[in-house]
């Protein structure tokens, strides 16, 4: 059994097709093939997704990819903060902390985040609150304990496991090399053009559990205030680019591929690609990745859209879109219903467009079923008065019956002062706005 970085191939898997099976390693007890929920379900905490093995040691239980990279961690004793909360590990060797009781006295998490737990990152971004799980004894134990039960399977004697086992503790050593892990987010990267800055907010909707296609690099705008924008000017890629991109996507995630269902189109304006690229890019991506309702619902396909790409689109790019075997999310970066604010963010669109632009989506979410469009506004203590109340004129001209489908996210801008104020101003937004609306928690992939 080997697992390679070699992009051209697949990493193989000892999980295919597989019943569960189980045996002890000294104290640690490995199990393959376990199956999670499928890719597309919801639940009230963070679920295990799709195939997986695991190995426990008294303390923790540990979940690795088919391909065999970590995934998961969890205490499993009382010394854990809550038995639903989890340390997951992205692609892209992040690692983010789910919290489900981080809420008290701020009112439900699933009030401000749509969901039932808060994702903590490792990573500086746009925390409404300040949290720092990773300093608690219980979780930061986590991580010394899986350097340790590494160690242990590094050093033991796999000749008494059965052969299926013994290929999934040798793929886990073997994938699990600090210096391994990095490679592979690298590579990731490298086929892509780069780390993904922002996903769609839209995403918490699979757990950002996305494959990453980049069909456009760049942005109309070059926004003064944001911090994730690119230099380069807007361009689309060629369909050979991104057909290239797929195969090597494909072997990149090999056997870990039949966890996915969903797709983000990147960067931060695909949109502006045109209708018929992201339709044809969507339709290419979902075949070639194996994406289907045989894994449970429609796949799910993600993007970004802005204020002008979207004002350009006509019924034929929602018609193509609408037509695709998938839900499709655009999310528009709106920012803000005030000139004044506009002009000084340095994004070149006006109060006017602003409407416009979220009238139409809500015509468009209710023209077409399987097209769910949705919009950013910025938030935070220092912004005008005026720009809290356009936002909040905008939000509560969309009647309640108009906004049932589609939502809004507040983006909390980085706030090291007067942070505490910020979700009461969201609370107030949320009350007055027609649309559901949520925070907006920038993720990097
Ligand atoms: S906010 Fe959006 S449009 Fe403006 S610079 Fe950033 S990515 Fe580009």
């Amino acid at each position: 059994m080997t697992v390679t970085t070699d992009l051209n191939q697949q990493p193989e898997s000892v999980m295919d097709d597989e019943e569960m099976r189980s045996c002890c390693l000294g104290n640690l007890v490995v199990i393959i093939n376990t199956r999670g929920a499928i890719p597309t379900a919801k639940g009230t905490y963070p679920a295990r997704f799709g195939i997986y093995g695991e190995i426990r040691s008294r303390e923790f239980a540990f979940h690795f990819n088919p391909t065999g990279e970590i995934r998961y961690m969890r205490g499993l004793t009382r010394a854990w903060p809550h038995p639903w909360e989890w340390l997951k590990r992205s692609w892209g060797n992040d690692w983010v902390y789910y919290s489900v009781g981080l809420d008290r006295g701020q009112g439900r998490v699933k009030d401000w985040v749509g969901e039932d737990y808060l994702p903590c990152l490792s990573y500086e971004s746009n925390a409404i609150r300040e949290v720092t799980p990773y300093t608690e004894p219980g979780i930061a134990r986590a991580f010394s304990a899986w350097s340790q039960v590494y160690g242990t399977l590094c050093t033991t004697s796999l000749e008494v496991l059965a052969p299926e086992m013994r290929a999934f503790v040798e793929q886990v050593i073997k994938a699990n090399d600090d210096s391994a892990l990095i490679r592979r987010a690298e590579d990731l990267h490298r086929i892509i053009g780069g780390r993904v800055s922002v996903l769609p907010p839209d995403t918490r909707h699979v757990d950002y559990e996305v494959i990453p296609l980049n069909i456009a690099d760049g942005c109309l705008y070059k926004c003064r205030f944001c911090s994730v924008k690119s230099r380069a000017p807007f361009a689309s890629r060629s369909d050979e680019e991104i057909a290239a991109q797929i195969e090597a996507l494909k072997g990149y995630y090999g056997s870990s591929l039949q966890n996915f269902n969903a797709l983000f189109l990147g960067d931060h304006d695909a949109l502006a690609a045109g209708g018929e690229r992201v339709a044809h890019a969507a339709q290419t991506a979902c075949e070639a990745f194996g994406f289907g309702a045989s894994k449970g619902a429609p796949p799910s396909v993600f993007l970004f859209g802005s204020c002008a790409s979207f004002s350009k689109a006509g019924d034929e790019t929602f018609k193509a879109l609408e037509a695709l075997p998938c839900t499709v999310y655009i999310n528009l970066g709106l920012e803000s219903a005030d000139n004044d604010t506009l002009k000084m963010l340095g994004k070149p669109i006006t109060a006017a467009m602003v409407t416009e632009a979220l009238h139409k989506m809500v015509s468009v979410n209710a023209r077409y079923p399987s097209v769910n469009v949705t919009a950013n506004f910025l938030l935070g203590t220092t912004f005008s008065k005026a720009h809290h109340a356009s936002i909040m004129a905008l939000l509560g001209s969309v009647s309640r019956e108009e906004g049932a489908k589609g939502c809004v996210y507040l983006s909390p801008l980085v706030e090291t002062q007067r942070r505490e104020e910020v979700l009461p101003m969201f609370h107030e937004i949320k009350e007055a706005s027609g649309l559901p609306a949520y925070v907006y928690l920038i993720q990097r992939l």
